[in-house]
């Protein structure tokens, strides 16, 4: 604890700050084994085609040239879209368009035409890089390359004359360095409240995650094992692009599931984790539940990383009893917070229910939610946290952001928590409006648009309801107009066709009104007194 700061620091050694000026991209070529490693970079978990790192960087290189000679319209400080569903080549594409300076803004290939125009119009991106079945969602106008096209597969291959044994660096722009500061991408967030905001994170931040990672030395000891890791999280998402650039830098094979009709679920996902004999798995909760009821043996599995949503204690104490030989490392962080603010290593990780001690650099602040006032050791309050890691702010709004930021740069992060005196943090409650359905997250103003938008009913309020499997799912509070015979089924429909699948209301509640202030804002701690069975113990 800094009496100083009021705040807690981190109990990992100091890392010292990175050269500037740096890349992203440039921190994980020097990262890199040297000699390059002799497994691959990436397998395709379908189709077991695999990638060599000396091909990764071969490809990355001859798209950087081509980025370069213009050959796609698109340059530092440019927004690109990218609306795919997980393929090797969409790794290869992020590197090389954050080494020239290109922001990358990737989006969930599952949202509907609808919702991913708002986005393209939040993050301002000129360019969009797509595959045959996603591109008609994307804004008429919007220039696009497909990556399932010959033409960008040429553009991977142009030869460079290159020898790739060794790691060469990636040379910036010539006409001027893209500096740390620079903005590396754009993920989408609702935050603590209200609709989805574009999250803008520098390549500081991206460099001070793999940095913090490097030092939590998550290795197996023995050098006989050749460490595979199973993506379980989407490359959109925040923590899934990080890992999916982090594994190269961590010189082990990155396992992607690829949707290529052999299902991407739990069942294709731990097929996979068999067959590929990984033996980290990068997972969400219900993944760890999911691994914990099946049968599967998976005796390859060394470590699960399990982060994105809370992990109920009662999951992780059944996860040990089950694999008592794997290391079950839970991390938490946000969009926002740009990745892991906290997590255990090894060692750490048999500390049920916490979500582990303060990542490297970070610096944790616990305030009252009534008074503001820093809390100490055990006490309950909001989690804020500071340091290289967080994003800048919310893209063009500056409400936004000053609801988000203090004035000493704290970011509230909308987590209830507390920190024991080993300095490990448990988070016991989410003050935010957000619902987290399967670790996504799922905006409850942006379903209460749609649903206000039926004239069946007078008003509507969207809450997270507990569910073993999902974690959470949408539940719906509807008031409906007098006279009207609304249903269940037809509430949820009406949503349903305007969103992505893992958005739709999946429960739905009748009730005579929905608790305001008196300016009209919904009093969301109030909603689970409408229905009594959905208060959520963690
Ligand atoms: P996202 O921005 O989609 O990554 O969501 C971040 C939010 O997910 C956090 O603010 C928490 O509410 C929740 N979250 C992420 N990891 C954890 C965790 N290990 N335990 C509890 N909640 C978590």
């Amino acid at each position: 604890y800094c009496a100083t700061t009021k705040s807690f620091v981190s109990l990992r050694p100091p890392l010292p700050a990175a050269e500037v000026p740096l890349t992203f991209p440039a921190l994980v070529l020097s990262l890199l084994p040297s000699p390059l490693p002799t497994q691959p970079a990436l397998l395709d978990a379908a189709t077991g085609e695999a990638i060599s790192y000396p091909a990764f960087l071969s490809q990355v290189r001859a798209l950087v040239g081509a980025l370069r000679s213009r050959l796609v319209p698109l340059g530092r400080g440019d927004v690109a879209f990218v609306l795919a569903p997980a393929r090797l080549d969409v790794p290869v594409l992020h590197l090389a368009l954050l080494a020239v300076g290109v922001v990358v803004s990737p989006a969930n290939p599952a949202l509907t035409a609808g919702e991913v125009s708002r986005l393209v119009s939040l993050s301002g991106a000129s360019v969009a890089f797509a595959v045959s079945s996603t591109a008609a969602k994307l804004p008429a106008g919007l220039p696009t390359v497909l990556l399932d096209s010959t033409h960008f597969r040429s553009l991977l291959h142009l030869h460079n004359g290159r020898d790739e044994k060794e790691p060469a660096p990636l040379e910036l722009d010539s006409t001027g360095v893209v500096c740390q500061s620079a903005t590396a991408t754009i993920h989408y967030s609702s935050g603590t409240t209200g609709p989805v905001k574009a999250v803008a994170v520098p390549h500081r931040s991206l460099i001070a995650q793999a940095l913090g990672f490097h030092a939590l030395h998550l290795h197996v000891k023995s050098r006989k094992v050749k460490e595979r890791t199973l993506m379980g999280a989407p490359m959109f998402h925040a923590m899934g692009f990080f890992f999916a650039l982090n594994g190269l830098a961590r010189g082990l094979t990155t396992v992607v599931m690829t949707d290529t009709g052999t299902g991407t679920g739990l069942r294709g996902m731990l097929g996979a984790a068999e067959r590929w004999e990984v033996t980290e798995i990068m997972a969400s909760p219900p993944v760890v539940l999911g691994i914990t009821k099946h049968p599967r043996r998976l005796t390859s599995l060394l470590r699960v990383i399990c982060g994105g949503a809370p992990l109920p204690g009662s999951v992780a104490e059944q996860f040990r009893r089950r694999f008592p030989h794997v290391d079950l490392c839970v991390g938490y962080g946000s969009t926002e917070t740009g990745g892991i603010s906290l997590m255990s290593n090894q060692e750490e990780c048999s500390r049920v229910g916490s979500t582990g001690r303060i990542y490297h650099n970070v610096e944790v602040r616990i305030v009252d939610i009534v008074t503001g006032e820093p809390l100490s050791v055990g006490q309950k309050g909001e989690l804020c946290v500071r340091g290289p890691s967080i994003m800048t702010g919310y893209v063009g709004d500056n409400e936004a952001n000053a609801a988000a930021f203090d004035s000493e740069g704290w970011l509230r992060t909308g987590d209830f928590c507390y920190i024991d005196e080993d300095g490990f943090v448990f988070i016991v409650d989410r003050l935010k409006e957000f619902i987290k359905y399967k670790a996504y997250q799922v905006a409850p103003a942006e379903l209460e648009l749609i649903l206000q938008s039926l004239p069946e009913i007078a008003d509507a309020a969207v809450m997270p309801y507990p569910h073993e499997e999902a974690g959470e799912i949408p539940m719906a509070l509807v008031v409906r107009r007098p006279g009207s015979k609304v249903t269940e089924a037809q509430v949820m429909e009406h949503v349903a066709k305007q969103v992505a699948p893992y958005k739709k209301v999946r429960k739905v509640v009748f009730v005579d009104s929905i608790p305001k202030s008196p300016a009209g804002k919904i009093l969301r701690r109030q909603l689970p007194n409408l229905v009594p069975s959905c208060h959520v113990s963690r």
